[in-house]
C-alpha cells in the first residue's frame, strides 16, 4: 500500500506531523474534531474580537515551534521577541543584561529591586549549580529541589517560573523537568530566556498555515469531524467518523492525552499505554480579557502580578494591535475563588489605574495541562503497532506541556512513521 496517512488531531503536535509528512510528500488527511483548528491553543472569536483561548508565551528555547513558525511567516512578522525581564510593580524587578548566559541572568538576579542582597546570592549560586549539575532529580517536587532558597526568591522567582512553566504547584511538580526547562533557558543561548510574545492569534501563528500546506500538496483538512473509532489490522488503519469510514496505511494520534485511551483499540497491545494514559491527571488556566479605553496601555507589554490568583498581565493592545485589551492570566487555577476576577481586577489596579471596562470575558480551559509530577511515564512516539504512532504535548521529551513539547513530538512522530516506511 502507498503511505496514506490519517493525523487524528488538529492542535499543535497534530498540525506539526502532518506538515513534516506533507512536506515529505506523503498524503496526509487532518481530522479535528472542532471547528477551529489549534487545539489547546487556537483563536475564539469574542465581543467582535480574535482572542486566543488563552493567552501563552513562547520561550527563545522554543527551537522547533520558533523553527516552524519561521518555515510558516518567513517575514518574521509573526513574533515578538522581548529579552528576559520581570517585573512586579512595587515588588520585584530583574532585567538581564546583553550577556552571555548565564550571565546575563546572574548579573540581573545581582542587579533584581526588591530582593536582599544575601537572597540576591543564595538565588545566583543556586541556578549556577543547577546548570552544572547534570545527575538527575527523580522523584523530587520543585519545593524539595528549591527548599533551601529564602522565601523571597521562590515566590518571586522560582515558584513563579515553576508555575508558568510546569502548570503544577511547586509541592507536586517535577523538579527534573523544570530544571531542563531552566537548562535550555539559561544555559544555552543569551536568546534562549527571549519571551516571545505572538503577534497574530495562535491559530494563524502554526495551525491554519500548516493546514493550509498540507491542502496544497494533496491533502485534505476535515474540520468538525470527530473520529469515532479505530480499527487496526495488518491490512491497514480503519477510522471511522459519524458519516464515514476510510482506511489508511498509518495513523498519528494526536489528540491531547485525556483522549487517548478513549481511541485506541480495545486490544492487549494497547492495553498498557491505555492504563499510563489513564493515570494522568489535569491541571486548569484561567484568562480573564478586560477591554479599557483604547487609549489604556501598560508602560510594558507584559507584567509578572503577585498577592492574587493572577501570575501575568499581558497588553493585547503592544503584541496584537487590540488597544486597551488586556489579558489575565491565572495558571495553576484548580483552586479559584468564585469572585477571582474581582481580585485579579484588583491586582491589575496595582499596575494601571484604568476605569471600568467596557467589556470582560474570562475563559477557565479545565484541562489546560496535565500536572507535570515527578517521574511521569510520558509514551514514546512508536506504539506497540508498527502502523500507528502518538504525537502529544505528553509524549517522551524534556519540556512539561507547552507548545514546544507538541510541535517536537509532531516532528519527531512523522520522522518515525517515515523512518518506518
Ligand atoms: C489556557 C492555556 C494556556 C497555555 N499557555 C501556554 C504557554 O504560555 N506556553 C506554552 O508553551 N504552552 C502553553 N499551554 C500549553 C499548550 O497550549 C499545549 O501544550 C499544546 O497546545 C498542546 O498541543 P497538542 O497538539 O499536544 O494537544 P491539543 O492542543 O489538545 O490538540 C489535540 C486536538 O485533538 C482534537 N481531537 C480530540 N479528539 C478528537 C477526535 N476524536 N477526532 C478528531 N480530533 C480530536 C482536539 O479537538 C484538539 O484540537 C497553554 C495551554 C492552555 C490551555
Amino acid at each position: 500500500m502507498n503511505p496514506r496517512v490519517a493525523v487524528i488531531g488538529g492542535g499543535w503536535a497534530g498540525c506539526a506531523a502532518a506538515l513534516t509528512l506533507a512536506d515529505a510528500g506523503i498524503t496526509v488527511t487532518l481530522y479535528e474534531a472542532a471547528h477551529t483548528l489549534g487545539g489547546r491553543a487556537r483563536a475564539v472569536e469574542l465581543e467582535g474580537a480574535t482572542l486566543d483561548n488563552g493567552q501563552h508565551i513562547l520561550l527563545g528555547a522554543y527551537a522547533q515551534t520558533l523553527a516552524l513558525i519561521e518555515r510558516l511567516h518567513p517575514a518574521g512578522e509573526a513574533l515578538w521577541r522581548l529579552p528576559l525581564a520581570l517585573e512586579q510593580p512595587a515588588e520585584f524587578r530583574l532585567a538581564c543584561p546583553r550577556l552571555p548566559a548565564p550571565w546575563h541572568l546572574v548579573t540581573g538576579l545581582l542587579g533584581a529591586h526588591g530582593l536582599r542582597w544575601q537572597d540576591k546570592l543564595a538565588a545566583a549560586r543556586w541556578i549556577n549549580a543547577q546548570l552544572r549539575d547534570r545527575s538527575r532529580r527523580d522523584g523530587l517536587s520543585v519545593a524539595q529541589l528549591t527548599r533551601d532558597q529564602p522565601e523571597a526568591v521562590n515566590r518571586l522567582l522560582w515558584h513563579a517560573l515553576c508555575v508558568s512553566a510546569l502548570n503544577t504547584p511547586p509541592e507536586q511538580a517535577s523538579a527534573q523537568v523544570f530544571v531542563n526547562v531552566l537548562r535550555d533557558a539559561f544555559g544555552g543561548r543569551r536568546a534562549d530566556s527571549d519571551l516571545l510574545l505572538a503577534r497574530r492569534d495562535l491559530g494563524t501563528l502554526l495551525p491554519v498555515p500548516a493546514a493550509a500546506r498540507v491542502t496544497e500538496r494533496g491533502g485534505a483538512v476535515r474540520r468538525a469531524c470527530r473520529v469515532t473509532a479505530l480499527d487496526v489490522s495488518d491490512a491497514g488503519v480503519r477510522i471511522a467518523t459519524r458519516t464515514d469510514a476510510s482506511t489508511y496505511s498509518h495513523v498519528v494520534l494526536a489528540v491531547a492525552p485525556q483522549h487517548v485511551s478513549g481511541l485506541l483499540p480495545r486490544s492487549a497491545s494497547f492495553a498498557a499505554l491505555s492504563g499510563t494514559m489513564r493515570r494522568y491527571r489535569y491541571q486548569p488556566i484561567a484568562t480573564l480579557y478586560l477591554q479599557f479605553d483604547p487609549a489604556v496601555r501598560l508602560a510594558r507589554p507584559l507584567y509578572a502580578l503577585g498577592n492574587g490568583p493572577a501570575q501575568f498581565v499581558f497588553d493585547r493592545g503592544q503584541s496584537h494591535d487590540q488597544p486597551g485589551l488586556l489579558a489575565l492570566v491565572a495558571s495553576t487555577a484548580s483552586a479559584l475563588p468564585a469572585d477571582w476576577t474581582v481580585q485579579a481586577e484588583r491586582q491589575l489596579r496595582g499596575i494601571v489605574d484604568a476605569g471600568p471596562p467596557r467589556w470582560r470575558r474570562r475563559i477557565v480551559e479545565k484541562q489546560a495541562t496535565y500536572a507535570c509530577v515527578p517521574d511521569l511515564v510520558r509514551p514514546s512516539n512508536r506504539t506497540a503497532h508498527p502502523r500507528v504512532f502518538l504525537a502529544g504535548d505528553y509524549t517522551e521529551g524534556p519540556y512539561p506541556a507547552t507548545l514546544e513539547s507538541a510541535t517536537l513530538s509532531g516532528v519527531q512522530s512523522a520522522a518515525a512513521l517515515l523512518e518506518s516506511l
